[in-house]
């Protein structure tokens, strides 16, 4: 294998597992040795119309065979497409900025919302509150906007302007003359799928909207459908100033999005990215949001989110010595389990019966499977995560 080729010479910045994938067909995954798996992970919410998906590899096929850059200096009919197609599917009065991934989304909606408070009123206005236990991305400023002290021991100095709440309730006695925006995600993915309360978050989108504080949703995870409407600021019935997307949006092609209400603040030149929105990854785009427009007019999505939940409930009252409580909306899921210790025995020995799992926080066992799962593969995973429990 080149297991020894990987260790030589890629930086070791992953935990990794030395498995050897080969192909993939929806939600089921095959080792160079033929042993197959069932992925409740789909590449960390990233493949969200299932592995191999023959509708999407036929849009990339035939695109890349034409044209798959030119840059941003002139149009990009895809881009437009995917553009208006997302604003549509919102029902947001927004634009849309394309990026090539979630912590790039991040960057841009940052962007946006520091020029907001540069140009709106004086003082100028730049910080931004985030919230505990948050994750926003890994580069410098989406690092610092992270709320997990843990994750600034190096790297610094940051750049300042970022504030953590421990909670939406704290955020309002945190805002000054010098905040702009307030940044969250409606269910936090990495920090321990935990959503938030629905009732809490319009108070606060109207609160801010009192003080002309922005708000941006970090839908990177939870966009595209993961929690059963197009993004959770849907579901939640909100109205964000800013959202940004990407896991989801490509199905494995890496593309990050920020939509914005705020249309003129930024001014040609202002931001940019070469890559950004080219003909490979909005061709690919295009047709992962047809598909599970589909999948959602269908009432398939609807049919396997609630099947997925009733079947994890279930599953969690059989282990009440090891699961705390099952948690999440649509197909982002997680079980809270007793010991941390024993979440890495189960996604370890779930990894040997074939089955990948997530780990999320401190002791939530995660589940983002493809939006596609079908109902064989569901079953076929949870008797594997049994074969893992009931050996405990
Ligand atoms: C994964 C994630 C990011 C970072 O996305 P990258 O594509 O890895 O840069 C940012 N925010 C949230 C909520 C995420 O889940």
């Amino acid at each position: 294998m080149f297991e020894k080729m990987d260790k030589n010479y890629v930086l070791p910045t992953y935990a990794r597992n030395y498995v050897n994938f080969v192909k993939g067909n929806n939600a089921t995954l095959f080792d160079s040795e033929g042993k197959s798996y069932i992925d409740f992970t789909a590449g960390i919410g990233v493949v969200s119309v299932g592995h191999a998906n023959p509708l999407v590899s036929e849009v990339i096929c035939e695109q890349v065979k034409r044209i798959t850059h030119i840059s941003n200096l002139y149009m990009i009919e895809p881009q437009a497409k995917l553009a208006q197609k997302l604003v549509t599917l919102s029902g947001y009065d927004m634009q849309v900025f394309f990026a090539n991934s979630g912590a790039e989304a991040n960057e841009g909606a940052l962007k946006i919302a520091r020029k907001y408070g540069e140009i709106n009123g004086e003082p100028k206005r730049y910080k931004v509150i985030t919230l505990e236990h948050s994750f926003h991305g890994r580069t410098i400023s989406t690092l610092k906007a992270t709320g997990q002290s843990s994750m600034h021991n190096y790297f610094g100095p940051f750049p300042d302007g970022f504030a953590y709440a421990p909670d939406i309730d704290a955020i309002e006695a945190m805002i000054d003359d010098h905040t702009v925006a307030v940044m969250i995600e409606l269910i936090q993915g990495e920090g321990g799928v935990e959503p938030q309360d629905k009732a809490k978050v319009q108070a606060l989108a109207k609160m801010l909207k009192e003080k002309d504080v922005l708000l941006i949703v970090d839908e990177v995870q939870t966009g595209i459908y993961r929690t059963g409407e197009i993004f959770a600021s849907n579901l939640y019935e909100i109205e964000p100033d800013l959202i940004t997307v990407a896991k989801g949006l490509g199905g494995g092609v890496p593309i990050g999005a920020v939509m914005s209400a705020k249309k003129e603040v930024l001014q040609a030149g202002d931001h940019g990215s070469t890559y950004g929105g080219n003909y490979l990854v909005t061709a690919a785009a295009n047709k992962v949001l047809d598909i599970l427009e589909e999948e959602k007019n269908s009432g398939a999505l609807d049919a396997i989110m609630i099947a997925f939940e009733s079947r994890l409930e279930k599953f969690s009252q059989q282990y009440p010595d090891i699961v705390m409580e099952s948690v999440g909306l649509g197909l982002m899921r997680g079980l809270r389990i007793k010991e941390s210790d024993t979440l890495a025995k189960i996604i370890n020995d779930a990894f040997d019966e074939g089955l990948l799992l997530l780990k999320a926080g401190r002791n939530t066992l995660r589940f983002l499977p493809p939006l596609t799962l079908s109902k064989e593969e569901m079953e076929d995973g949870f008797e594997k995560l049994h074969r893992v429990f009931d050996r405990l």
